[in-house]
């Protein structure tokens, strides 16, 4: 009864819209706070989607819903970057951009090309790693002992009698006074390190950030470290608490063909092998070189820590097929009405799984619905808003949809490394990743809570609608440094990533708590991560409008906001020459 009498209101103000846009909303959407009854209407009425063409300018649950029902849609296959379903997406997203009128942000391209190598190991199942003492080998299996691969994307590496360094968290942070490698000669070497930071290590809050997970602690981070040093080979030891997933995500993780950007787009230097060893595998290394790796372990976690390096030499021998490529970030610019060379980011990425027509029980499409085409969804009701806003913004906002983030974050890798805008005129990126559409909350969390300013800005935005900000329920899950506003915090550019919390209007934390819990094991990542239309947008609304309120103080304001003093990544703003203050 209630969805025949809603209906027609929403389509006829949809229709309404196409042939005359709305007037824009003249006060900042941050005071227009969803009114409870409104709320409660929102809420008990199922959410109508437009139809194609029809949105309008305010942020609507029916605009979210009718995105985000589209782009997890069967029609789009589950976002998969280089199939039909990148086409479809693509093609989406031009659409609504340019329905908007906003402009092309890559010269007369709404694309940024990313170059992509996908490398696969020839019959991985039988490589080992051969750990030699004297005339002595033992072997080591794929798969139960230790996952490899050649990160440079090399058809074929060998690695011969390498000497064998345990290098504690491998870790050289000026910031900490915390140095591994120091007077370390790695050249040639296999370096073995621990997953995790010594703050995790030794649970002592007044290291790093104590069992909160810092850059340090995240192995891309280890590799690229190694690589650094010139090191032949980089093995992380995995422990379930320390890395916060079990083995079999490592080994996962690491099946079939892996992307990289190609090494003539990624000035990084990258080790030749790269991998993970089971802690038992290690053990029985460290103990064939005479040496007790729980001993050498424990410690790693103190400040005075000693490298070890181990009378064993490795070797490993990989063949890989390597396969060229490319997808695409998609990008819009709304140019700044006074000052269009300082540039705010909105990104949201695009890319998901795709589909495994294996997968047993009928749904063999990953939808990403959730993830990500909540944000996806959020971006356009942003850029929609931005464009119809008078007057306009003073700075530029580039809505920035990248690739590849579910295959190690490559898309915004790409292009914060080949930026349309010089990022050290980027005022900063605000990233947005599953937006859970489950009710209001009293707050928003914060993930990398105490990182940057950006914090405060959040937590004035979200004053009009008397709410708050709390921070990261799981900061040892290490969730900042696992989707798209790493790369831009990575060269300095302070970042937000924020989502509704769990202390729900209706059901307090436990709700929220509950509603999450079944997201993350009944959809994460699954067929089941579907479009619904059941679902209460009133929560996400709040967040998008506080979002918007942020981005909108950004644009217009001289200022720019800065790292804290204890931020991993304030030293890459200073080394990019931070922007000047005053004009
Ligand atoms: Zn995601």
């Amino acid at each position: 009864m209630r969805l025949s009498l809603f209906a027609p209101c929403v389509v006829a103000l949809a229709a309404c819209s196409q042939q005359a846009p709305p007037p824009a909303p003249a006060a900042p959407p941050a005071s227009a706070t969803l009114q409870p009854a409104a709320a409660a209407a929102a809420a008990a009425a199922p959410v109508v989607p437009t139809r194609d063409g029809r949105f309008t300018a305010d942020i609507t649950a029916a605009d979210l819903a009718a995105h985000v029902q589209r782009l997890a849609s069967d029609e789009f296959e589950g976002r998969k970057p280089g199939t039909i379903g990148e086409r479809a997406t693509t093609t989406y997203l031009i659409d609504q951009f340019q329905r908007m009128g906003l402009k092309p942000a890559n010269k007369d391209s709404f694309l940024q090309r990313v170059p992509m190598v996908a490398s696969a190991l020839v019959d991985a199942d039988a490589i080992t790693l051969d750990v030699a003492t004297g005339g002595n080998v033992e072997k080591f299996a794929y798969r139960s002992d230790m996952v490899v691969g050649s990160l440079q994307a090399n058809a074929q590496v060998e690695v011969k009698d390498s000497d064998i360094v345990f290098a504690g968290y491998g870790v050289v942070a000026p910031e900490h006074q915390w140095n591994d490698y120091a007077g370390l000669d790695v050249k040639g070497k296999t370096v073995v390190v621990l997953v995790n930071d010594p703050g995790f290590g030794n649970h002592d809050a007044s290291l790093f950030s104590g069992d909160a997970m810092t850059y340090y602690g995240r192995w891309p981070y280890k590799f690229e470290e190694a690589a650094r040093h010139g090191a032949a080979a980089c093995l992380i030891v995995h422990d379930t608490a320390a890395a916060a997933y079990p083995w079999e995500v490592v080994v996962t993780g690491w099946s079939g063909p892996q992307l990289s950007l190609p090494v003539s787009e990624d000035p990084d230097p990258r080790v030749p092998v790269g991998g993970w060893i089971t802690t038992q595998a290690a053990r029985r290394l460290f103990a064939k070189a005479g040496a007790d790796f729980d001993a050498l372990k424990k410690s790693a976690d103190a400040r005075g820590f000693t490298p070890t390096a181990l009378a064993a030499k490795l070797s490993v021998t990989l063949h890989s097929q390597v396969h060229n490529s490319s997808s695409d970030n998609v990008v819009a610019l709304l140019p700044g009405s006074e000052r269009p060379d300082e540039i705010v980011v909105y990104s949201a990425h695009w890319d998901h799984f795709g589909k495994d027509p294996l997968l047993k029980g009928g749904d063999a499409i990953f939808h990403g619905a959730i993830d990500n085409g909540s944000g996806v969804a959020a971006l356009l009701e942003l850029a929609d808003a931005f464009a119809h806003q008078q007057p306009a913004p003073k700075r530029s906002i580039l809505f920035l949809v990248p690739t590849l983030e579910e295959s190690l974050l490559l898309g915004s890798r790409y292009y914060t490394l080949h930026p349309l805008f010089p990022l050290a005129r980027t005022v900063a990126d605000i990233n947005m990743d599953e937006l859970i559409p489950w009710g209001r909350s009293r707050d928003m969390a914060i993930i990398g809570f105490g990182q940057s300013q950006m914090d405060g800005y959040l937590a004035d935005a979200l004053k009009a609608q008397q709410r708050v900000i709390v921070g990261d329920e799981e900061p040892e899950k290490g969730m900042f440094y696992r989707s798209d506003q790493l790369n831009f915090a990575r060269k300095g550019v302070p970042v937000l990533f924020a989502r509704g919390g769990f202390d729900k209007l209706d059901g307090g934390k436990q709700a929220g708590r509950k509603a999450y819990d079944e997201f993350t094991h009944e959809h994460y990542h699954k067929p089941a991560d579907r479009y619904d239309p059941a679902w209460d947008w009133s929560g996400v609304i709040e967040d998008v409008k506080a979002l918007y309120a942020v981005g909108q103080r950004l644009a217009d304001e001289e200022s720019w906001p800065q790292w804290s003093a204890d931020s991993e990544f304030r030293g890459a703003r200073e080394a990019a020459k931070p922007a000047p203050k005053k004009h």
